[in-house]
């Protein structure tokens, strides 16, 4: 079958990994988070101690850069890769408060960036991948046949979040991930490498008022059009 590259962006908590983990079920594709690989290094970074005073020594964590190893390996349970930092999985780790208030930081390094970018292309060469991330549509695939863009009002997507923390156990306020959603936003959409921003070519998607089945439902359907014209190009 004809296999295409699906980049899902957006902004945060929007639900883009989400439907990408759904369309790669659904596609038998390879499902890639790339905000798992910059949470991990996030992570690293604080372990290591390139934190200080709320933010990040540059010089430090790029210096240990080259300690760091991350890949993927499938949970056939859950049904998706679960990222490894040095051989440890740390699937769960990477979603706590810390890292999510230091990763925006982290991932505006172009050293880190680099690094992570490389990995990305290596992992979609053959095509028959569902990415999402801030820069899948416009750095990492330019050329990805299917480009999405999503977005959902800020308070929407912090009560979402808000709900999945606290489903997780975590001691989180709504107004302190509702701040984390928006400074997320803004340092992600303002950094000088890569910001976010919708690739031209990205189908704009405002999920604020729709359920997740109708949202698989919608975008797997822009897939299945695409992977048919061309399959009838042939
Ligand atoms: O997708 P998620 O919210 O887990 O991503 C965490 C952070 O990683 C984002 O807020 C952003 O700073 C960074 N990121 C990025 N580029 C990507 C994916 C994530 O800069 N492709």
């Amino acid at each position: 079958m004809e296999k295409i590259t699906i980049a899902i962006d957006g902004y945060s908590s929007t639900g883009k990994s989400t439907v990408a983990k759904q369309l790669a079920k659904a596609l038998g594709y390879l499902y890639v988070d790339s905000g798992a690989m910059y949470r991990a290094i996030t992570l690293f970074a604080l372990r290591n101690e390139c934190k200080e005073n709320n933010s990040i020594n540059k010089e430090k964590l790029i210096a240990l850069l080259q300690e760091v190893s991350l890949e993927f390996k499938y949970n056939e349970q859950k049904g998706y890769g679960e990222i490894y930092l040095n051989n440890e999985n740390v699937e769960g780790e990477i979603r706590n408060m810390e890292v999510s208030e230091l990763v925006s930081k982290v991932s505006a390094i172009p050293e880190v960036r680099e690094k992570l970018v490389a990995i990305q292309k290596d992992l979609g060469h053959s095509k028959g991948v569902v990415m999402d991330g801030r820069d899948i549509g416009t750095v990492v695939f330019p050329d990805a046949e299917l480009k999405v863009f999503m977005t959902a009002s800020p308070a929407t997507r912090a009560a979402r979040r808000y709900k999945e923390l606290l489903e997780k156990g975590e001691e989180v306020t709504y107004s302190e991930i509702l701040k984390n959603v928006e400074e997320r936003d803004y340092i992600d959409s303002h950094r000088e490498i890569s910001p976010l921003r919708r690739a031209e070519d990205a189908v704009p998607f405002d999920n604020s008022d729709m359920g997740l089945l109708e949202q698989f439902e919608r975008i797997h359907n822009f897939a299945t059009q695409i992977i048919d014209k061309k399959k009838n190009a042939q």
